[in-house]
């Protein structure tokens, strides 16, 4: 049924910010679980939802490693082409 098609994962950027409206300076970054004030829900929630995308960012990682950015590269090699089809 799929043919000879590539199968992949396409996973959109995603830009989200959070905070909690009864202690907004509360920062799952740097503050973690033991500045959460009376188990305030919405406060784990920012935590869990940091936990995990910092779980998926390395799992990505896992299964395919960051390049480097080919941009730089792929100018140069492009100015010596132009170079060597002048010459
Ligand atoms: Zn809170």
């Amino acid at each position: 049924m799929w043919g000879r098609e590539t199968i992949l994962l396409k996973l959109g950027t995603v830009r989200w910010r959070g905070k909690c409206s009864r202690h907004p300076g509360y920062n799952p970054v740097t503050d973690g679980l033991a500045a959460i004030r009376g188990n305030c829900p919405r406060c784990n929630l920012l935590l869990e939802i940091y936990t995990h995308h910092q779980k998926a960012l390395r799992l990505m990682r896992e299964f395919q490693p960051v390049e480097p950015k080919p941009r730089a590269q792929a100018a140069h090699v492009g100015g010596q082409r132009s170079l060597f089809g002048e010459a």
